[in-house]
Formats: structure tokens, sequence, C-alpha cells
């Protein structure tokens, strides 16, 4: 046998721990910050426009609209995309609940078409025997940072007159064949959420090019009220006057998480060539390791990576997913894994999804281990998980 591992006793290969994922602050980050905080605005300030401003011209939209989160991003997608009670919407199962809450907010139905086993991102062939006659919407999500095949889907969207709702919360300066993710989709959400490739602490945005969908964004915001003359129902009172011509909520960020990510997407793509050689050493390293499947590249996609996740061939050992999980968290390595299918949560299984539902969903998540991926990893940091990975996988190969 190799050596003891460290959940048997033995010493790990990392004294302190490495997490899978975290931002990077920096002096010009917190300078931002301090800087809004001494100006007039806290909120639906400047600062707010021009990081709107910034993100669409990074990502070459025609419009942006920010948020308190992705997810209040997500809702406010799904709300102006027309979608009601009883409509149907189509997303991968293989993603962060949000995806499919969204859905639920609007009191439509959250529809689950498998993935592709290689990629791990939602297969259109499976997206297209989901629709039937309720279908509203698709919500591909770019798993991992990897683009979904967007050509694809929105043919299938045309040929059935649906609306595509890209969440993108992963993929930030992911290209689809040359173009940016988020110039492409009739609607793309962001997140920057503090593990995210750039972060406002919580926030979010959508990207269109749809002036319609914009408007109905900027209500969506902010309770539904607005000073718009040519939006007003009633007659203008004067000066002060403002109107709720529709049902809204607060979801606005701060000034202050504006000064941050604007601050953070100057960097970004600094940030982005740092992922892509620490993906790079990863591909490298793990396919010398017998029992680790990679995750397939989409040609298509020119990947800002997220996240990293390895398969295992759990044939070759003699313990399962959890066994293997827990020696490498022993090891202080971060792992995680990334996702349960949304509909086998409690919640969901409460409102009668089933297992069986996505079965190659299903296969992945009992096979997947997210490894840790973030900007302040060095190549020592990669060689820890990737010597904590032989060390574990050759103790428990059969
Ligand atoms: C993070 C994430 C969200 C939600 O974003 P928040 O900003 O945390 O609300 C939505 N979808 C996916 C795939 C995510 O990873």
């Amino acid at each position: 046998m190799e050596e003891k591992l460290a959940i048997y006793g033995g010493s790990p290969i990392r004294k302190n721990y490495l997490s899978y994922g975290k931002q990077k602050i920096d002096e010009d980050d917190i300078e931002e910050i301090i800087k809004v905080l001494k100006s007039d605005y806290l909120t639906t300030g400047p600062v707010v426009y021009e990081f709107e401003e910034k993100i669409s011209k990074y990502v070459n939209s025609k419009y942006a609209v920010s948020f308190s989160s992705g997810t209040a991003a997500l809702h406010a997608a799904c709300y102006v995309a027309g979608i009601r009670s009883g409509d149907e919407v189509i997303t991968s199962p293989i993603t962060f609940a949000a995806s499919a809450n969204c859905i639920l907010y609007c009191n439509a139905i959250p529809v689950f078409a498998d993935i592709n086993s290689e990629t791990y991102n939602i297969d259109p062939e499976d997206i297209e025997k989901k629709i039937t006659r309720n279908t509203k919407a698709i919500i591909p999500v770019d798993f991992t940072g990897q683009s979904v095949d967007l050509d694809a889907i929105k043919e299938i969207a045309r040929k059935n007159k649906l609306i595509v709702i890209e969440d993108a919360a992963h993929a930030i300066g992911t290209k689809y064949k040359d173009k940016c993710i988020g110039s492409i989709s009739d609607m793309t959400v962001f997140s920057f959420h503090p593990v995210k490739t750039i972060t406002t602490g919580e926030g979010g945005m959508v990207t269109t090019n749809n002036e319609e969908f914009y408007k109905k964004l900027i209500l969506f915001r902010t309770h539904g009220i607005t000073k718009e003359k040519d939006l007003l129902i009633s007659q203008d009172e004067g000066p002060w006057y403002y109107e709720q011509i529709d049902l809204g909520y607060n979801y606005r960020i701060t000034d202050i998480q504006c000064g941050l990510g604007i601050s953070q997407l100057n960097k970004i793509n600094d940030f982005i060539k740092i992922r892509k050689e620490l993906v790079k050493i990863y591909n490298e390293e793990l396919s010398k390791i017998d029992g680790i499947i990679i995750q397939k590249e989409e040609l298509f996609s020119d990947t800002s990576r997220h996240l990293y996740i390895i398969k295992l061939e759990l044939e070759k050992f003699k313990v399962g997913r959890k066994e293997i999980f827990e020696a490498l968290l022993a090891e202080n390595i971060g792992v995680n894994v990334h996702y349960l299918p949304v509909y086998l949560h409690p919640y969901y299984k409460n409102l009668g999804y089933n297992k069986g539902l996505c079965p190659r969903a299903e296969e992945l998540y009992k096979a997947m281990i997210t490894l840790p991926l973030h900007i302040s990893m060095t190549k020592e940091d990669i060689s820890d998980v990737t010597n904590a990975l032989k060390k574990v996988l050759n103790y428990y190969r059969k």
C-alpha cells in the first residue's frame, strides 16, 4: 500500500486548506469602494450606470441592467419574457437551483432536459424532445463557463417561438464562435457572487439587445414604478409625479457594489488568463492519472472557466465518490460537488419530480468532484491537488 491517507491518521498533502473558489480583492478595489462611500450616491447613482455601461461594452450588448443578485436578474428576465402561470420553461438539471427557481417565481413549470455526458451542458436534442404547446422559454446554462451550443438552441427557439434566457452566471468572458456571451441570446444573465469570475459581493446583470425587454427590466427592478412620461398610464400631475404601472421589486444593486464591480472588470482579462492557464495545467496533469475523466471541451467555446470538474471512473476503485471526496478533504483539498440535479432537491421532489428524469445528469452527479479553481492559486497549489488525487486514488484503486 501507499503512504497512509490523512483520513486514516497520515499527514495531509497540505498544511492549510485550499478552498475551491475565492474572490481576489486588491488595494484598487478597496480604493474604488471608499471613493463611492465618500460620494453623494450610495445607490442608483452614477457608478451603477457606469458599471452597466462597462459591462454592456465588455460583452458587446446594446443594454445591460444591473440587479441585486444573479437570482434577481434571472427572476426579472423570466418576468419580462412574459413567463406566467402554467407556462413551461426548459432548463438544465445540472445547475444551481436559481436557474429553475426563477421559473417557479413566475408560477411557471420547470422542465428539465438532460445533459451531454461529456460536456455536461444541456443537450439541444433533449430540449427539442421536451417542448410542448405550453413551452415558453429555454434557460440554457453555460456550465462551468463553457458555452452551450447557442446556434442549435437559437434555431430550436426560432422554430418553436421560444425566448432564450441564457444563464451565464459561470461564463462572463467566454466567447461562442468569436461572439461574446451576453450578446447572443434574447437575454443573458450574469452573477457577481464572490466565487464567480468577477465580484460585487452580491450582484447580477441582464444583458440584451431588445429595447422592449430593456425597458421592462428597468421597471421590474424598481417596484414597477416609472417617471417616464411616455410610460405613464394616467396624466402627468407635475414634476414630482411617478406611477406604479406594474408589480415590481426592489432588486437594485448599490453604487458601493458597482464601484467594486468596475474595479474588478478592469482586471477581468488578467483573471481569465490565469484561469485558462490553471485549467491547462490541470488538464495536462490529470490526463496522466488513470480513473479520471476530464470535461470535454466544446470547439465552439473559447472558455473563461469558472469551475473545474472531474468525473471518476468509479468502477476502477474500491470505494465510492463519498469516500474519495472525504479523503481529499482530509488532505486539505477544498473539493466540492456542482451540482445535485435540481429536481432531486426535496422541495422539487415534493412538487412531483422523480429520480430517473434525466439519467445522464444523475450518472454525472454520482461520479463528479469539483477541484479548487480561483485566481490566487499557484502552480504549487495545482501540484498539491494532483498529488492528493494520485495519493487517494492509488490507495483506493482496485
Ligand atoms: C451563482 C449562480 C446563480 C445565482 O447567482 P447569485 O448572484 O448567487 O444569485 C444562478 N445560476 C448559476 C448557474 C449560478 O452559478
